[in-house]
Protein backbone atom coordinates (compact mmCIF):
# COMPACT_ATOMS: atom_id res chain seq x y z
CA UNK A 1 0.00 0.00 0.00
CA UNK A 2 1.06 3.74 -0.92
CA UNK A 3 1.61 6.03 2.08
CA UNK A 4 -0.58 8.95 1.96
CA UNK A 5 1.26 12.33 0.63
CA UNK A 6 2.26 13.85 2.95
CA UNK A 7 -0.35 17.29 3.49
CA UNK A 8 1.65 20.39 3.23
CA UNK A 9 1.24 22.70 6.50
CA UNK A 10 -0.89 25.79 5.67
CA UNK A 11 1.33 29.17 4.80
CA UNK A 12 0.03 31.77 6.30
CA UNK A 13 2.58 34.01 4.84
CA UNK A 14 1.27 33.34 1.30
CA UNK A 15 -2.32 34.80 1.84
CA UNK A 16 -4.40 37.35 1.05
CA UNK A 17 -6.30 39.14 3.97
CA UNK A 18 -9.51 37.54 2.15
CA UNK A 19 -7.47 34.11 1.91
CA UNK A 20 -6.71 34.15 5.76
CA UNK A 21 -10.37 35.10 6.42
CA UNK A 22 -11.61 31.68 4.60
CA UNK A 23 -8.49 30.07 6.23
CA UNK A 24 -9.56 30.93 9.43
CA UNK A 25 -12.87 30.05 9.03
CA UNK A 26 -12.30 26.75 7.74
CA UNK A 27 -10.86 26.29 11.06
CA UNK A 28 -14.16 27.10 12.89
CA UNK A 29 -12.16 30.32 14.04
CA UNK A 30 -13.54 33.77 13.40
CA UNK A 31 -12.73 35.99 10.46
CA UNK A 32 -11.29 39.09 12.11
CA UNK A 33 -8.34 37.23 13.46
CA UNK A 34 -7.16 37.36 9.63
CA UNK A 35 -6.09 41.09 10.37
CA UNK A 36 -4.35 40.81 13.48
CA UNK A 37 -2.55 37.77 11.54
CA UNK A 38 -1.62 39.77 8.58
CA UNK A 39 -0.19 42.55 10.72
CA UNK A 40 1.89 40.72 13.16
CA UNK A 41 3.77 39.03 9.67
CA UNK A 42 3.04 41.92 7.18
CA UNK A 43 3.56 44.56 9.53
CA UNK A 44 5.60 43.91 12.65
CA UNK A 45 7.83 41.57 10.89
CA UNK A 46 6.68 38.53 13.37
CA UNK A 47 7.30 34.97 12.31
CA UNK A 48 6.89 33.30 15.85
CA UNK A 49 2.68 32.47 16.36
CA UNK A 50 3.65 32.05 20.11
CA UNK A 51 4.47 35.88 20.11
CA UNK A 52 1.23 36.97 18.55
CA UNK A 53 0.10 37.57 21.63
CA UNK A 54 -3.28 39.05 21.15
CA UNK A 55 -4.25 35.62 19.49
CA UNK A 56 -5.78 33.59 22.00
CA UNK A 57 -4.16 30.28 23.73
CA UNK A 58 -6.16 28.24 21.37
CA UNK A 59 -6.09 29.52 18.39
CA UNK A 60 -1.86 29.86 18.37
CA UNK A 61 -2.24 25.87 19.65
CA UNK A 62 -4.48 25.09 16.91
CA UNK A 63 -2.46 27.08 14.12
CA UNK A 64 0.90 25.65 15.11
CA UNK A 65 -0.58 22.38 14.36
CA UNK A 66 -1.92 23.37 10.99
CA UNK A 67 0.08 26.25 9.63
CA UNK A 68 3.46 27.90 8.91
CA UNK A 69 4.92 31.26 8.34
CA UNK A 70 7.06 30.75 5.88
CA UNK A 71 10.24 33.22 5.72
CA UNK A 72 12.69 33.22 3.82
CA UNK A 73 16.21 33.09 5.17
CA UNK A 74 19.23 35.26 4.68
CA UNK A 75 21.78 32.81 3.72
CA UNK A 76 24.44 35.99 2.33
CA UNK A 77 24.58 39.84 2.67
CA UNK A 78 27.07 41.90 0.78
CA UNK A 79 27.26 45.72 1.46
CA UNK A 80 28.48 48.01 -1.30
CA UNK A 81 30.50 51.10 -0.70
CA UNK A 82 27.73 52.49 -1.88
CA UNK A 83 25.72 51.32 0.81
CA UNK A 84 23.62 49.21 -2.00
CA UNK A 85 22.99 45.65 0.09
CA UNK A 86 22.60 42.41 -2.19
CA UNK A 87 20.71 39.77 -0.08
CA UNK A 88 20.99 36.12 -1.29
CA UNK A 89 17.57 34.73 0.02
CA UNK A 90 17.17 30.85 0.58
CA UNK A 91 13.63 29.60 0.14
CA UNK A 92 11.86 26.64 1.79
CA UNK A 93 13.05 23.88 -0.85
CA UNK A 94 16.43 25.74 -1.22
CA UNK A 95 16.26 27.68 -4.09
CA UNK A 96 18.23 30.78 -3.89
CA UNK A 97 17.36 33.90 -4.91
CA UNK A 98 18.85 37.38 -4.46
CA UNK A 99 16.99 41.06 -3.57
CA UNK A 100 19.04 44.07 -3.44
CA UNK A 101 18.51 47.37 -0.91
CA UNK A 102 19.43 50.53 -3.15
CA UNK A 103 19.35 52.95 -0.62
CA UNK A 104 18.78 57.24 -1.18
CA UNK A 105 17.63 56.93 -4.51
CA UNK A 106 16.76 59.20 -3.42
CA UNK A 107 14.00 56.98 -2.22
CA UNK A 108 14.92 53.93 -0.39
CA UNK A 109 14.09 51.08 -2.63
CA UNK A 110 13.95 47.32 -2.51
CA UNK A 111 14.91 45.35 -6.09
CA UNK A 112 12.97 42.03 -5.88
CA UNK A 113 12.71 38.98 -7.75
CA UNK A 114 9.59 37.14 -9.17
CA UNK A 115 11.35 34.28 -10.42
CA UNK A 116 14.50 31.91 -9.82
CA UNK A 117 16.58 32.35 -12.49
CA UNK A 118 14.62 33.29 -15.74
CA UNK A 119 13.52 32.22 -19.24
CA UNK A 120 13.65 35.31 -21.34
CA UNK A 121 17.85 34.71 -22.47
CA UNK A 122 18.29 38.34 -23.14
CA UNK A 123 21.86 38.82 -24.75
CA UNK A 124 23.49 41.25 -22.15
CA UNK A 125 21.81 40.02 -18.77
CA UNK A 126 23.64 36.99 -16.71
CA UNK A 127 19.96 35.99 -14.75
CA UNK A 128 19.29 34.57 -18.26
CA UNK A 129 22.29 32.29 -18.24
CA UNK A 130 20.46 30.41 -15.36
CA UNK A 131 17.58 29.56 -17.37
CA UNK A 132 14.32 29.32 -15.35
CA UNK A 133 14.13 26.85 -12.50
CA UNK A 134 11.05 27.84 -11.40
CA UNK A 135 8.32 30.27 -10.41
CA UNK A 136 7.86 32.89 -6.71
CA UNK A 137 5.30 31.95 -5.17
CA UNK A 138 3.49 35.55 -3.87
CA UNK A 139 4.38 34.82 -0.28
CA UNK A 140 8.12 34.64 -1.41
CA UNK A 141 7.91 37.72 -3.33
CA UNK A 142 6.20 39.56 -0.36
CA UNK A 143 8.12 37.82 1.99
CA UNK A 144 11.75 38.98 0.32
CA UNK A 145 10.26 42.95 1.28
CA UNK A 146 8.87 41.61 4.83
CA UNK A 147 12.50 40.38 5.17
CA UNK A 148 14.59 43.30 3.98
CA UNK A 149 12.49 45.67 5.91
CA UNK A 150 13.29 43.81 9.04
CA UNK A 151 16.72 43.29 8.61
CA UNK A 152 17.34 46.82 8.21
CA UNK A 153 14.95 48.15 10.50
CA UNK A 154 12.53 49.76 8.00
CA UNK A 155 9.32 47.88 9.10
CA UNK A 156 8.09 51.68 9.94
CA UNK A 157 9.62 53.57 7.00
CA UNK A 158 8.30 54.14 3.79
CA UNK A 159 10.20 52.41 0.77
CA UNK A 160 9.93 51.93 -2.59
CA UNK A 161 9.50 48.07 -4.99
CA UNK A 162 11.25 48.19 -8.09
CA UNK A 163 10.33 44.54 -10.06
CA UNK A 164 13.63 44.39 -10.88
CA UNK A 165 15.39 41.50 -9.48
CA UNK A 166 15.84 37.52 -10.91
CA UNK A 167 13.16 36.89 -13.58
CA UNK A 168 10.22 38.22 -15.63
CA UNK A 169 6.81 39.24 -13.73
CA UNK A 170 4.89 38.95 -16.19
CA UNK A 171 6.10 35.61 -16.76
CA UNK A 172 4.66 34.55 -13.17
CA UNK A 173 1.47 36.93 -13.85
CA UNK A 174 -0.96 35.78 -11.18
CA UNK A 175 1.73 35.14 -8.63
CA UNK A 176 2.83 38.60 -9.03
CA UNK A 177 -0.49 40.52 -9.19
CA UNK A 178 -1.43 38.63 -5.86
CA UNK A 179 2.24 39.92 -4.18
CA UNK A 180 1.35 43.55 -5.51
CA UNK A 181 -2.41 43.31 -3.67
CA UNK A 182 -0.80 41.96 -0.62
CA UNK A 183 1.92 44.67 -0.49
CA UNK A 184 -1.27 46.87 -1.07
CA UNK A 185 -3.04 45.39 1.97
CA UNK A 186 -3.97 48.24 4.47
CA UNK A 187 -2.96 45.37 7.48
CA UNK A 188 0.84 45.06 5.74
CA UNK A 189 2.73 47.51 4.28
CA UNK A 190 -0.10 49.15 3.12
CA UNK A 191 2.02 50.19 0.29
CA UNK A 192 0.46 52.72 -2.63
CA UNK A 193 0.67 51.30 -5.93
CA UNK A 194 2.84 54.44 -7.14
CA UNK A 195 5.68 53.20 -5.02
CA UNK A 196 5.98 49.76 -7.15
CA UNK A 197 7.93 49.65 -10.31
CA UNK A 198 6.95 46.52 -12.30
CA UNK A 199 9.54 45.77 -15.10
CA UNK A 200 9.09 43.32 -18.01
CA UNK A 201 10.47 42.09 -20.81
CA UNK A 202 7.66 43.13 -23.33
CA UNK A 203 5.09 40.04 -22.99
CA UNK A 204 2.60 42.03 -24.77
CA UNK A 205 -0.80 39.49 -23.73
CA UNK A 206 0.42 40.01 -20.04
CA UNK A 207 0.70 44.25 -20.83
CA UNK A 208 -3.17 43.97 -22.19
CA UNK A 209 -4.48 42.09 -18.97
CA UNK A 210 -2.41 44.38 -16.83
CA UNK A 211 -4.03 46.84 -18.04
CA UNK A 212 -7.20 45.74 -16.67
CA UNK A 213 -5.99 45.47 -12.97
CA UNK A 214 -7.18 47.57 -10.17
CA UNK A 215 -3.87 47.49 -7.76
CA UNK A 216 -1.45 49.07 -10.66
CA UNK A 217 2.22 49.22 -10.64
CA UNK A 218 3.82 51.96 -12.58
CA UNK A 219 5.31 49.84 -15.60
CA UNK A 220 8.72 49.76 -17.15
CA UNK A 221 9.67 48.21 -20.34
CA UNK A 222 12.59 46.80 -21.30
CA UNK A 223 13.31 47.93 -24.79
CA UNK A 224 17.04 47.77 -26.10
CA UNK A 225 16.46 48.43 -29.58
CA UNK A 226 14.72 50.38 -31.93
CA UNK A 227 14.67 47.89 -34.63
CA UNK A 228 12.82 44.44 -34.85
CA UNK A 229 16.01 42.49 -36.54
CA UNK A 230 18.00 44.13 -33.44
CA UNK A 231 15.70 43.43 -30.90
CA UNK A 232 15.35 39.95 -32.15
CA UNK A 233 18.68 39.30 -31.82
CA UNK A 234 19.00 40.92 -28.05
CA UNK A 235 15.36 40.41 -26.66
CA UNK A 236 14.51 37.23 -27.96
CA UNK A 237 11.12 37.57 -26.71
CA UNK A 238 10.51 40.13 -29.40
CA UNK A 239 10.47 37.46 -32.07
CA UNK A 240 6.79 36.69 -30.51
CA UNK A 241 5.83 40.16 -29.41
CA UNK A 242 7.60 42.43 -31.85
CA UNK A 243 8.97 46.26 -30.95
CA UNK A 244 5.64 47.53 -33.38
CA UNK A 245 3.03 45.45 -31.27
CA UNK A 246 4.76 46.19 -27.93
CA UNK A 247 4.75 49.94 -28.81
CA UNK A 248 1.26 49.62 -29.65
CA UNK A 249 0.25 48.23 -26.36
CA UNK A 250 2.29 50.73 -24.54
CA UNK A 251 0.56 53.52 -26.11
CA UNK A 252 -3.07 52.09 -25.18
CA UNK A 253 -1.87 51.44 -21.41
CA UNK A 254 -3.87 53.64 -19.22
CA UNK A 255 -0.79 55.76 -17.83
CA UNK A 256 -2.35 57.46 -14.13
CA UNK A 257 -2.43 61.36 -14.59
CA UNK A 258 0.81 62.68 -14.47
CA UNK A 259 2.42 59.19 -14.76
CA UNK A 260 4.69 57.78 -17.33
CA UNK A 261 5.76 54.34 -19.31
CA UNK A 262 9.59 54.65 -18.35
CA UNK A 263 11.85 52.52 -21.53
CA UNK A 264 14.38 51.16 -20.34
CA UNK A 265 17.24 50.97 -22.95
CA UNK A 266 20.41 48.73 -22.38
CA UNK A 267 23.51 50.64 -24.14
CA UNK A 268 25.87 48.09 -25.83
CA UNK A 269 28.97 49.55 -27.16
CA UNK A 270 28.75 50.61 -30.80
CA UNK A 271 25.59 47.89 -30.99
CA UNK A 272 22.44 49.75 -29.92
CA UNK A 273 24.24 53.47 -29.20
CA UNK A 274 24.86 55.43 -32.28
CA UNK A 275 23.18 58.65 -33.07
CA UNK A 276 20.79 56.75 -35.52
CA UNK A 277 19.36 54.42 -33.22
CA UNK A 278 18.64 57.21 -30.50
CA UNK A 279 17.19 59.28 -33.33
CA UNK A 280 14.96 55.57 -34.07
CA UNK A 281 14.14 55.74 -30.93
CA UNK A 282 12.67 59.22 -30.43
CA UNK A 283 10.52 58.13 -33.61
CA UNK A 284 9.24 55.32 -32.22
CA UNK A 285 8.69 56.73 -28.84
CA UNK A 286 6.24 59.37 -30.54
CA UNK A 287 2.50 59.96 -28.90
CA UNK A 288 3.32 57.64 -25.87
CA UNK A 289 3.57 59.19 -22.90
CA UNK A 290 7.33 57.95 -21.81
CA UNK A 291 10.47 58.44 -20.55
CA UNK A 292 13.71 56.91 -21.23
CA UNK A 293 16.37 55.60 -18.46
CA UNK A 294 19.54 54.59 -19.94
CA UNK A 295 21.07 52.00 -18.68
CA UNK A 296 24.95 51.83 -19.53
CA UNK A 297 25.71 48.23 -19.87
CA UNK A 298 27.03 46.63 -16.60
CA UNK A 299 29.94 43.99 -18.08
CA UNK A 300 30.47 40.40 -17.04
CA UNK A 301 32.21 38.07 -17.95
CA UNK A 302 30.17 35.78 -20.66
CA UNK A 303 28.56 38.90 -21.54
CA UNK A 304 29.64 39.36 -25.28
CA UNK A 305 29.11 43.31 -25.28
CA UNK A 306 31.12 46.28 -24.07
CA UNK A 307 29.96 49.44 -21.95
CA UNK A 308 30.29 52.59 -23.80
CA UNK A 309 32.49 55.73 -23.11
CA UNK A 310 30.96 58.25 -20.95
CA UNK A 311 30.69 60.29 -24.12
CA UNK A 312 29.24 57.95 -25.80
CA UNK A 313 26.33 57.47 -23.21
CA UNK A 314 25.99 61.62 -22.89
CA UNK A 315 25.85 61.51 -26.62
CA UNK A 316 22.69 59.38 -26.91
CA UNK A 317 21.06 60.96 -23.91
CA UNK A 318 21.71 64.49 -25.32
CA UNK A 319 20.16 63.39 -28.73
CA UNK A 320 16.76 62.05 -26.43
CA UNK A 321 16.85 65.47 -24.84
CA UNK A 322 16.96 67.39 -27.27
CA UNK A 323 13.82 66.13 -28.91
CA UNK A 324 12.06 66.72 -26.06
CA UNK A 325 12.11 63.55 -24.54
CA UNK A 326 12.67 63.04 -21.12
CA UNK A 327 15.63 61.11 -20.22
CA UNK A 328 18.22 59.76 -17.11
CA UNK A 329 20.55 57.77 -17.52
CA UNK A 330 20.74 55.32 -14.52
CA UNK A 331 23.93 55.33 -12.15
CA UNK A 332 24.73 51.78 -11.64
CA UNK A 333 24.37 50.99 -7.89
CA UNK A 334 26.38 48.14 -5.71
CA UNK A 335 28.27 46.84 -8.86
CA UNK A 336 31.47 46.15 -6.67
CA UNK A 337 29.15 43.36 -5.31
CA UNK A 338 27.75 42.43 -8.19
CA UNK A 339 24.15 43.77 -7.25
CA UNK A 340 23.90 45.97 -10.09
CA UNK A 341 21.13 45.59 -13.20
CA UNK A 342 21.63 42.42 -15.06
CA UNK A 343 24.03 40.75 -12.68
CA UNK A 344 21.70 38.85 -10.17
CA UNK A 345 22.68 35.13 -10.66
CA UNK A 346 22.89 32.87 -7.96
CA UNK A 347 26.50 32.14 -8.26
CA UNK A 348 28.73 29.79 -5.68
CA UNK A 349 26.59 28.73 -3.55
CA UNK A 350 27.30 26.27 -1.47
CA UNK A 351 23.70 23.83 -2.24
CA UNK A 352 22.51 23.74 -5.15
CA UNK A 353 18.67 22.99 -5.40
CA UNK A 354 17.47 19.74 -7.21
CA UNK A 355 16.65 22.57 -10.09
CA UNK A 356 19.31 24.82 -10.06
CA UNK A 357 21.84 21.00 -10.48
CA UNK A 358 19.77 20.35 -13.33
CA UNK A 359 19.73 23.45 -15.05
CA UNK A 360 23.72 23.59 -14.58
CA UNK A 361 23.77 20.30 -16.06
CA UNK A 362 21.63 21.17 -18.94
CA UNK A 363 23.24 24.39 -19.37
N1 LIG B 1 12.71 40.72 -16.70
C1 LIG B 1 12.37 42.09 -16.37
C2 LIG B 1 12.94 42.48 -15.04
C3 LIG B 1 14.45 42.68 -15.02
S1 LIG B 1 14.71 44.36 -14.71
C4 LIG B 1 12.79 42.99 -17.50
O1 LIG B 1 13.43 42.52 -18.42
O2 LIG B 1 12.40 44.15 -17.51
C5 LIG B 1 16.36 44.55 -14.92
C6 LIG B 1 16.73 45.56 -16.02
O3 LIG B 1 18.15 45.48 -16.17
C7 LIG B 1 16.13 45.20 -17.37
O4 LIG B 1 15.83 46.34 -18.11
C8 LIG B 1 17.27 44.44 -17.99
O5 LIG B 1 17.16 44.38 -19.38
C9 LIG B 1 18.46 45.26 -17.52
N2 LIG B 1 19.73 44.55 -17.63
C10 LIG B 1 19.92 43.24 -17.77
N3 LIG B 1 21.23 42.97 -17.86
C11 LIG B 1 21.88 44.14 -17.78
C12 LIG B 1 23.25 44.51 -17.79
N4 LIG B 1 24.20 43.60 -17.88
N5 LIG B 1 23.55 45.82 -17.66
C13 LIG B 1 22.58 46.75 -17.52
N6 LIG B 1 21.28 46.46 -17.50
C14 LIG B 1 20.93 45.16 -17.62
Amino acid sequence: MNAPAPTRPLDLAALEPAELEHALEAMGAARFHAGQIYRWIHRRGVTDLDKMTDLSRELRASLKASAVVSTPKIARKDVSADGTTKYLLELEDGALIESVFIPDTPAQTFCISSQVGCAMRCGFCLTGKMGIIRNLTAGEIVGQARVLAKDLEMLEQTFNIVMMGMGEPLHNYDEVMKSLRMLGAEQGFAMAAKRITLSTVGIVPAIERLAGEEFMPNLAISLHATTEAQRNELVPINRKYGLVQLLDACRKFPVKKRGRITFEYVLLNEVNDTPEDARRLVKLLHGIKGKVNLLPLNAAPGIPFERPSDERVNRFAKILADSGVTVSVRKSRGRDIRAACGQLIVEGAKRKSPGQQLAALID
